[in-house]
């Protein structure tokens, strides 16, 4: 490497290196030998596939044959992705590859590699998805994330011919519990309530937050008839679990409204709206029971 090269290299925030055409190396530099914990003479002259890419972000092999630098080393094609790498403690971080062919005239002679650490990068990514989707209060979905699992199973249900039941639930007198016991233990009695009703649920189940103290709930592959049992166990459980506050337990109930996709609903809209007026017929019934929706 010329002088010019080597500064450049040794200046360089990114890890860079080159492999021959048999994936042996032939340079690195110091910012990627610092990412990886290796010493220079460990890497030099070997082969990096087997010292730090020879897994995936799980722990399966990851045969040479599948790897972006050998493909790019056999076709001369470039090539940008994400991968993993392998710290010399074994642990593994997410890097943003990018991987040139050398050419010598004409001929094929290696690939230099060039690499960024963007752990940073993905757990924001993951941060800003989470909180996108999430109620912050109650953590669970938000109205919008919750919607569309509802058109998403909507659709899913009719083209598969499958039951799909929604619940509209909220919450009887909420106003008396802020009322009477301040706004902080009310937002404390909807976590209490979001948690207990979390643990019912089924992992394909979802559940969001619509709005205030109304929430919503969905139940794939769960008739009009199994969703009604549900609900009622889930409404006495409710009536069965105070809040339990440093000033004693707060007791609450629930209303619940139920409607079960149909054919015709081509929008999550009606489906909410059958619910809807089924929850206000239990409102109107005296509260803390069970309504199910009439056909369309
Ligand atoms: P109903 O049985 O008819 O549902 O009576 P309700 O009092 O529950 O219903 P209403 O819609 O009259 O009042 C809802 C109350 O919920 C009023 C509002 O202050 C309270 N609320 C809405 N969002 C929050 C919140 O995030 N935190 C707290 N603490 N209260 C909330
Ligand atoms: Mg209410
Ligand atoms: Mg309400």
């Amino acid at each position: 490497l010329s002088q010019w090269n080597e500064l450049l290299l040794n200046s360089a925030g990114e890890g860079i290196y080159g492999v021959d055409r048999e994936g042996n190396c032939t340079f690195i530099n110091p910012a990627a030998l610092d990412m990886l914990g290796f010493d220079k003479a460990e890497i030099l002259g070997a082969r990096p596939h087997t010292i730090f890419h020879h897994h995936f972000k799980g722990t399966s092999h990851y045969p040479a044959e599948e790897c972006p630098i050998f493909l790019t080393l056999h076709d001369g094609i470039t090539r940008k992705l994400e991968d993993t790498f392998i710290r010399k403690n074994r642990e593994t971080f997410p890097v943003q590859l990018t991987v040139t062919p050398m050419h010598e005239d004409v001929k094929l002679v290696g690939a230099v590699i060039v690499f960024q650490d963007i752990a940073q990068r993905k757990a924001m990514e993951q941060e800003l998805t989470r909180l996108a989707v999430t109620d912050p209060l109650t953590g669970v979905a938000n109205r919008r994330h919750f919607l569309e699992a509802v058109g998403n199973e909507l659709e899913r249900t009719l083209r598969y011919g499958q039951s799909t039941t929604l619940l509209m639930v909220d919450i009887d007198h909420f106003k008396r519990v802020n009322d009477t016991h301040g706004h902080a233990i009310g937002d404390a009695v909807l976590r209490h309530f979001a948690e207990l009703t979390r643990l019912r649920l089924r992992r394909v189940d979802h559940f969001g937050r619509l709005g205030g103290e109304e929430f919503a709930i969905l139940l794939p592959d769960t008739n009009q008839a199994a969703a009604l049992r549900f609900a009622e166990n889930f409404r006495l459980h409710v009536a069965d679990t105070p809040f339990q506050g440093d000033q004693g337990t707060i007791a609450f109930t629930i209303s619940v409204g139920l409607a079960e996709f149909e054919p015709g609903d081509a929008e999550p809209d009606s489906v909410l709206a059958r619910a809807d007026e089924a929850l206000y017929r239990a409102k109107a019934g005296g509260r803390n029971r069970v309504e199910t929706a009439h056909p369309a």
